[in-house]
């Protein structure tokens, strides 16, 4: 069967015309009508191509998979058809999309080994707030009672209620490891939009994805006292805003000085929060509170980040003569992806484009949940514009095509690996 992106790209498509409203953009929220709609589509076209079956998990991930003429670790394929609301047409879908077309050539040329293409729920967390739940189950890193059962949405409508309407049940959710483990994968492959402007910089239409960064995230409070703007002179002043703001300046110049010159080497630090009491404008700021997601993919290099920015926190309260309360919030590690899969999409991408660009990926997904588990590799589609979970996200059609080309000769290469 010719190797091309067409195919794939077709399907997308269609799945856009689809899932998209009237206000523009993807509405397959996870556990929501569109969602299940993208689902049914996903099936019937697999159902009507292929002739195969799906069925979901305990944790409602969809699965399908095309039997292998030999032995062997199966090969899991996998991404995610939810969006967020008014998302891109690619994030997520590309990756199990794709999918199909591996079905397709299975179909076409036969497989050594079982091939799994699974549709992981809700991936973006876009309504309750917990990313990679589908993924996290099965790969048991999830605890459904801890981290699921108190989550409610805007709407008030509880996480373990919203389960159950899609088949759920929040205490039987691990059933998914089980199922998981059951499959006996050997490789884990994902193909995803880079979401970021690094390949479209470099006029890159494909990357090789080292691994997710990861994360480290914390809130700080900085307590000063309130006062007066016209009364309070300079030097009696206890201004927490102030404090804050020369943190969220050092940790800026933490990620410079981390951050070398190639994508491999890139940090990030980003203070996406600052809460600032009593937030008036003749008012001392007596209270901010400010967050700090710091991120790379050198595990060494994110310790030292982390222990900058408490150091910088503490001087800056000293300096503003303020109180300091630093509050954990959630971290990652980074999750380095398997140098033989990593080996074959290198090769798969220079012999579709004579040359293979290395960038790690800020963001999480599913992959990072695989990664403990199974060997595990990602390809990235440049992004164009860079930017993504907005419905302008795109990417050329040369971009795609090569991208989805590249994937699919890294199928096959994982497919004779594991079949030895
Ligand atoms: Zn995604």
């Amino acid at each position: 069967m010719k190797l091309t992106g067409r195919r794939v790209i077709a399907d997308l498509q269609e799945l856009r015309r689809l899932t998209s409203d009237e206000r523009g953009g993807a509405q397959r929220v996870a556990w929501g009508p569109v969602w299940r709609q993208a689902r049914a589509w996903f099936s019937k076209k697999l159902h009507d191509e292929v002739g195969l079956s799906t069925h979901v998990d305990a944790a409602a991930n969809l699965w399908s998979t095309f039997k292998g003429s030999g032995r062997g670790p199966a090969l899991v394929i996998g991404s995610h058809l939810d969006s967020v609301p008014s998302g891109g047409w690619l994030d997520g879908a590309l990756g199990v999309v794709v999918g199909l077309e591996v079905f397709r050539r299975a179909k076409a040329n036969g497989t050594p080994v079982d091939i799994h293409v699974v549709d992981w729920a809700d991936e973006e967390g876009a309504r309750f707030g917990r990313s990679l739940t589908g993924s996290a189950a099965s790969a048991g890193s999830l605890d459904p009672r801890k981290e699921l059962a108190h989550l409610v949405d805007r709407q008030g409508v509880k996480l373990p209620d919203a389960l159950a309407e899609n088949g759920v049940q929040l205490n039987r959710m691990l059933g998914a490891h089980t199922y998981f483990k059951s499959l006996k994968a050997g490789a884990y492959l994902e193909l995803h939009i880079e979401q970021g402007p690094v390949l479209e910089e470099l006029r890159k239409p494909v990357g090789v994805v080292l691994g997710t960064m990861g994360v480290e995230r914390h809130s700080l409070r900085f307590i000063g006292q309130a006062a007066h703007s016209g009364a309070a002179p300079l030097h009696l002043r206890k201004d927490a805003f102030l404090a804050a703001a020369e943190f969220a300046l050092a940790t800026r110049a933490i990620s410079i000085k981390y951050s070398g010159k190639t994508p491999k080497s890139r940090v990030v630090a980003t203070c996406g929060v600052v809460k600032v009491e009593p937030n008036f404008v003749t008012a001392v700021p007596g209270s901010t509170e400010i967050s700090i997601d710091m991120r790379a993919l050198d595990a060494k290099v994110l310790a030292k980040m982390l222990r900058e920015a408490k150091a910088a926190a503490q001087q800056a309260a000293k300096r503003h003569q303020v109180k300091l309360e630093w509050n954990h919030l959630w971290d990652i590690n980074p999750r380095l992806f398997d140098e033989t899969l990593m080996g074959f999409v290198r090769a798969s991408i220079k012999e579709v484009t004579g040359g293979a660009t290395e960038l790690p990926s800020g963001p999480l997904h599913d992959a990072a949940e695989m990664q403990p588990l199974v060997p595990t590799a990602m390809v990235f589609a440049q992004s164009s514009p860079g930017i993504s979970h907005t419905r302008i996200e795109d990417t050329p059609k040369a971009a795609l095509d090569i991208s989805i080309k590249s994937f699919l000769l890294t199928v096959d290469k994982t497919l004779a690996h594991l079949a030895r």
